[in-house]
């Protein structure tokens, strides 16, 4: 069986795994956590929700960051490094949480903004800066136009079920929040089928995926 060091991920990140009880990596954390630790190569997941793809991509993202110093934001603050959209606020919520849980033993720093909710404690925590930034889409799209908000730090992207994105009529949001984020990036797509949408997709946003 795999381990969590086997896989070449952080001690700090293994205490905090090891305290949620997690024994052995998942099989799309087994094929997700080595490639995307050695590289910037772009990558497509197929994982469904209890699959433990959270971890899949939230690890090594926090590995990653780790290794390096936080970015300065056109505000003065720490500029977001990586962002993850999502479809929903809950999975937005979620997936911050699952960021601070496994990044407890780590110094950076995450917040989550999504629609329903009033704007300003938002907006304070975003202008302080954050190395992790959870959207969702709209709420993000939202914070952008009114200035808000700097995306041109971002070195890793993420879309998170990206289906249910497009199921749910995200996808000019999307297109235009990637016109927003740095070229040059490392971009990673989670999504839980693989239709002809999720494809086109894929060939816009990643270079030669793995
Ligand atoms: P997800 O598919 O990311 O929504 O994760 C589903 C559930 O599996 C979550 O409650 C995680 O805490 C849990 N989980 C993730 N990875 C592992 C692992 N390696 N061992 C045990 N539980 C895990």
């Amino acid at each position: 069986m795999m381990t969590f060091e086997g896989l070449g991920i952080d001690a700090r990140l293994i205490q905090a795994t090891d305290e949620l009880g997690y024994v052995n990596p998942t099989t799309i954390q087994e094929k997700a956590i080595p490639v995307l630790l050695q590289g910037t190569k772009d990558f497509i997941g197929l994982a469904q929700t209890g699959t433990g793809k959270t971890a899949a991509f939230v690890l090594p993202l926090l590995h990653k960051l780790s290794m390096s110093r936080s970015a300065q934001n056109k505000f003065g603050g720490t500029g977001i490094r990586a962002l993850v959209l999502t479809p929903t606020r809950e999975l937005a919520a979620q997936v911050e949480e699952s960021v601070r849980n496994y990044g407890k033993y780590l110094q950076l720093t995450s917040t989550v903004i999504f629609g329903g909710v009033g704007m300003n404690p938002q907006v304070a925590r975003i202008k302080k800066g954050v190395d992790i930034l959870v959207a969702t889409p709209g709420r993000l799209l939202d914070l952008q136009q009114q200035g808000l908000l700097d995306l041109s730090t971002v070195e890793i992207l993420v879309l998170d079920e990206a289906d249910r994105m497009l199921d749910m009529g995200f996808i000019h949001d999307v297109k235009k929040i990637l016109a927003l984020v740095p070229k040059d990036k490392q971009s990673l797509l989670f999504s839980a089928t693989f239709s002809d949408e999720i494809r086109e997709l894929a060939n816009n946003l990643l270079k030669d995926p793995q």
